[in-house]
């Protein structure tokens, strides 16, 4: 019962003064050590964290209590410093709500210790979802600030560690940033949507014009032709305007191809259809209808001028020589000719010139056949 300190004993421990109630509350209590908050007398009665600790002989005897205190000014000092460094508002609450213990500067607005949070006006929000103190996360706002409100329970103290952080200036600017860096992405996002779309455009474009063109004439194909003539044929029959087609087969083209080489082959034909569009006008319509068969649909023209057309083609292509690897080959071709009809489809057209191309091969070769609805002359 002898109260010791640094610098000799102290005084006698009485269980008649509340002072030194803490001593046998220590000596009856199961666990070895405690942690209280105190006046601590050997230190004008400051208010100090204790730890204490039940100290035992040898023999297992209880033989006192050792004591550590920590001045609660230190503890404050130690809020202070975290509060600045950390830009945090550090205090600690009771079960019941009261402030305990703040920095020097207060707690929340200032609060003084001993002042109940439910007493400060400026927390109104945080008291809705907070009427007591328990361990968790909360965001509420006060004075027009959003704050964040970490509270954790301390069993040793019975108190509970508030750590608040209002969005100041810093948080203000981070989301700033974060809002422009938002708007950047989109309109980057944009950008490249844009600029993504037009590549697409660009190259469905172009896909679908290689789908309507010859690759090795540079002519439209069948598809493409099949689109311009059936609009040629709308425009004729309606005006009405005569339209005139002209059916084209190279003339022993396997024989070349055989003597010459496949290679030689297409050089031909391309040459040749090089030749048979400089024979006609911007607005005839002219394809490769495969193989080194070829069809033209003049337009606004009937069959006698269509003929001498034909003829023109033909007696160009017969005089042309095309230059094959130090050779000239020499070419001709065999033309049928037809005009539309009123009750014509493109089907039965095209099946007129080619009945008329099949005279002139059958006649002979390199002419022109002319093929009427009904009747025909050569
Ligand atoms: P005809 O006077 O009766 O028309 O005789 P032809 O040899 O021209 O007719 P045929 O239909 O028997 O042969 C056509 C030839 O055209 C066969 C084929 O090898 C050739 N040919 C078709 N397409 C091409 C091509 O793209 N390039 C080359 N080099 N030859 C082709
Ligand atoms: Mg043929
Ligand atoms: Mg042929």
């Amino acid at each position: 019962l002898t109260y010791y300190h640094a610098k000799g004993v102290l005084k006698k421990i009485s269980p008649d003064t509340p002072l030194d109630a803490w001593y046998f509350r220590v000596r009856d209590m199961a666990t070895p050590y405690e942690i209280n908050v105190d006046p601590d007398q050997a230190n004008q009665n400051n208010l100090t964290f204790f730890i204490n600790y039940k100290v035992y002989d040898y023999q297992d005897n209880f033989i006192g209590v050792a004591g550590v205190g920590l001045k609660v000014d230190t503890v404050i000092k130690l809020l202070d410093r975290y509060q600045q460094r950390y830009q945090r508002s550090v205090y600690f609450v009771d079960t019941q709500g009261r402030i305990v213990l703040t920095g020097a500067e207060g707690g929340p607005q200032g609060a003084r210790a001993g002042q109940s949070l439910l007493e400060l006006e400026n927390l109104h929000d945080l008291r809705a979802k907070l009427p007591t103190p328990h361990s968790g996360n909360y965001e509420y706002n006060a004075q027009g600030q959003r704050h964040f409100l970490n509270v954790r329970f301390i069993p040793e103290l019975n108190w509970y560690l508030f750590v608040d952080k209002h969005e100041g200036s810093a948080l203000g600017d981070i989301r700033r940033s974060l809002y422009l860096n938002l708007l950047i992405c989109l309109v980057i996002t944009l950008i490249v949507l844009a600029l993504l779309n037009g590549v697409i455009r660009r190259f469905q474009r172009k896909i679908e014009t290689q789908a309507t063109l010859d690759s090795l004439t540079g002519l439209p194909n069948r598809r493409g032709f099949d689109l311009l003539a059936l609009q040629a044929m709308h425009e004729a029959q309606r005006e009405p305007k005569p339209l005139t087609a002209l059916l084209l087969d190279l003339d022993h083209f396997k024989r070349l191809n055989d003597t010459h080489g496949h290679l030689a082959g297409d050089q031909v034909l391309s040459g040749f259809a090089r030749h048979l569009e400089s024979c006609l006008r911007q607005s005839d319509i002219v394809c490769r209808w495969g193989g080194e068969e070829f069809i033209v649909l003049l337009k606004d023209t009937d069959s006698a001028t269509a003929l001498k057309i034909a003829e023109k083609i033909r007696l160009l292509i017969e005089q042309q020589r095309y230059a094959y690897e130090g050779k000239n080959l020499h070419l001709t071709v065999s033309i049928g000719v037809t005009t539309l009809q009123a009750d014509d489809t493109l089907h039965s057209l095209l099946s007129r010139a080619d009945h008329a191309m099949y005279r002139a091969k059958q006649s002979g070769r390199n002419r022109t056949c002319v093929e009427m609805p009904h009747s025909s002359y050569e």
